[in-house]
């Protein structure tokens, strides 16, 4: 039997219901307006009062309008072609739908019922079988998306019966299932899963051993996010987060990207949905939207929607992990749902935290990047959710409550600088306090060794220690004057400048910079490195500023042009004749 209720409040959209029977939290109700019905859901029972937070404009709302609750919480529908769709939180086709809006009370479906779908069965009739074991697959764009024994159910399944292989849409049982019990079950394509809960399904959770590539120097060369592992992107506004965060998405090596975007402009979510799209994968050549799914934030949504938004991707993400998939998840940017936390949290009158956040919101955080990492399946194959997030601090104060929850629950962390991106030197990473904690783990460091090179940890020390040594070197000077410092400083000064002209900063708007194989990041550094090891001893500061500017450039036209072209090796050349001729 399901519950009923009075709504008994309304502040804003949050509503108070005095209810006639059991309601749990993160249950979802409906609310009755007219002949419209509000999707809302349960944050708080006390005793037969539900607070629930309505995810739209409750306008004309009023005390004693009458409520159903559902009995379960909210859901997002998993199946073929979640690829290529564009949804707001609550998993409405945006892309279905005229212009962005939804009317209220309008709900679209995930999936399109329609399609057929070229299905393969990969069970047998008398297989014993668990919840999301493959079942069968279905090519969805290049992808195998397989089709698994749904989620939630419990023990131990004989598959009575399975489609053979042939064009199926979504809603076609495409295997009959014998529980415990004796009784039949019948499994099609879709199924649906509570979204704040983790999905399970996988024998464990061993902690990421390989990196994974992003393309981008300052990530891959001097601090690698692992596979499965996560890492968060703080910054000023305009200091380059959505940009550096949509390069990733371009490049990652990865088979599904899931994109989260909380727009911090409101015209930001407008774009991605019309660039994205345009977009094509330097990995396949095919349209990089065919392995993509984005939720969208529009910004009439009310604040409940936007944090539905988070773990709508994130179960998304964690479904194709289950096929034995890499998948990438980016949020731009968690301090909007962690806006919308506190939101709800205030108009609750909860007993408040640090600026006002909910007590919770360091938990809250943890856990919801405790869903992301590297799985081994229960047939052995390994799965990975890799999660980036940025944060936005207001005035960048990286003290801020948001900034620091994720700070202690994301493992790699990469601030973008004011002061870099006034300067133009972009991606504005900081180097110096920005820092992966995979590079501690020994089989990431045995991984580099392999994949990479020998010594390449080391290298990547080495790197930091140039920068390090750089920045104090140039305080000297800055201090007391060009001619005030011994000769030595400005070499080291300059020799810091070259990694971060070459190394650092790379140009997401060039067609051939902005993507930097780990092959090509090995050859640079290894290049950058052997200048830096020369003791050039120069005679007079100008001197070794003219040597470093044009050695600089000439890096830098090696940056964009095409690995090994032939522009590529005759800048090398002359990079190689300048050394060898001394200054
Ligand atoms: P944020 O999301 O932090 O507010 P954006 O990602 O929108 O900032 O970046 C602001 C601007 O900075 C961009 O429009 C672009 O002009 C510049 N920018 C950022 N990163 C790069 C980059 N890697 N290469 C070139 N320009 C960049
Ligand atoms: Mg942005």
């Amino acid at each position: 039997m399901k519950s009923t209720g009075k709504v008994t409040g309304i502040v804003s959209n949050l509503v108070t219901v005095e209810c006639n029977g059991p309601v749990s939290q993160n249950e979802i109700c409906y609310i009755r307006l007219g002949d419209t019905r509000l999707r809302a859901e349960v944050i708080k029972v006390n005793g037969k009062n539900a607070a629930v937070q309505v995810f739209e404009s409750t306008r004309g709302l009023k005390n004693g309008d009458s409520v159903e609750f559902e009995d379960k919480m909210l859901e997002v529908t998993l199946g073929p072609g979640l690829l290529s769709s564009c949804y707001d939180g609550l998993q409405n086709d945006l892309t279905t739908m005229t212009g962005v809006f939804l009317k209220r009370g309008e709900y679209t479906d995930a999936l399109n019922h329609e399609k057929l779908w070229e299905f393969t069965p990969l069970a047998k009739a008398g297989d014993k079988v668990v919840a999301a074991d493959w079942l069968g697959n279905v090519k969805e764009g290049w992808l195998d998306h397989k089709i698994m024994v749904p989620f939630s159910f419990k023990g131990e399944y004989t598959v009575k019966s399975i489609a053979g292989a042939g064009e199926y849409n979504v809603d076609k049982v495409i295997a009959v299932l014998v529980n415990e019990e004796g009784e039949d079950v019948e499994v099609t394509m879709t199924q649906r899963w509570p979204v704040k809960v983790a999905i399970k399904g996988y024998k464990e959770k061993p902690r990421p051993s390989r990196i994974m590539e992003t393309g981008v120097r300052v990530i891959d060369t001097l601090d690698p996010i692992a596979e499965g592992g996560t890492g968060f992107i703080p910054g000023p506004f305009g200091c380059g987060k959505t940009v550096l965060q949509h390069a990733i998405a371009k490049q990652g090596d990865a088979d599904v990207i899931v994109m989260a975007a909380c727009g911090e402009r409101a015209n930001e979510v407008v774009e991605i949905f019309t660039e994205f799209p345009e977009l094509i994968d330097p990995h396949t050549g095919r349209h990089l939207m065919e392995r993509t799914t984005i939720i969208c934030n529009t910004s009439n949504m009310p604040v409940a929607a936007r944090e539905a938004s988070v773990y709508t991707a994130m179960t998304i993400c964690e479904y194709y992990r289950a096929m034995g998939l890499k998948v990438l998840l980016l949020a731009d940017s968690t301090s909007r749902w962690a806006q919308a936390l506190r939101e709800m949290s205030n108009r609750m009158e909860e007993l408040p935290g640090a600026d006002a956040f909910p007590v919770d919101l360091s938990a809250i955080i943890s856990n919801f990047y405790a869903r992301a990492g590297m799985v081994v399946l229960n047939n052995g194959q390994t799965g990975a959710v890799t999660f980036i997030g940025t944060v936005s601090p207001a005035g960048g104060n990286l003290k801020e409550p948001v900034t620091e929850s994720t700070k202690k629950a994301a493992r790699c962390f990469y601030a973008l600088e004011q002061n870099r991106a006034d300067r133009k030197r972009y991606p504005a990473v900081n180097p110096i306090d920005s820092y992966s904690k995979y590079l501690e783990y020994p089989e990431i460091r045995e991984h580099l060794a392999e994949r990479i090179m020998p010594g390449w940890v080391e290298m990547v020390e080495k790197t930091k220690n140039i920068i390090r040594k750089g920045r104090d070197a140039q305080e000297q000077i800055n201090i007391l004057g060009d001619d005030g410092v011994p000769m030595n400083y400005h070499e080291v000064f300059w020799k810091s400048e070259l990694v971060d002209f070459v190394i650092l900063q790379q140009d997401a708007f060039d067609a051939v910079d902005a993507l930097c194989p780990i092959e090509r990041q090995k050859f640079m550094l290894s290049l950058v490195l052997e200048i830096c090891d020369h003791s050039f001893e120069f005679e007079n500061f100008e001197e070794c500023r003219k040597f470093f500017k044009e050695l600089i450039n000439t890096l830098r036209q090696m940056n964009y042009s095409e690995f090994h072209s032939e522009a590529f090796e005759n800048y090398y050349q002359q990079i190689k004749n300048i050394l060898n001729n001394g200054k």
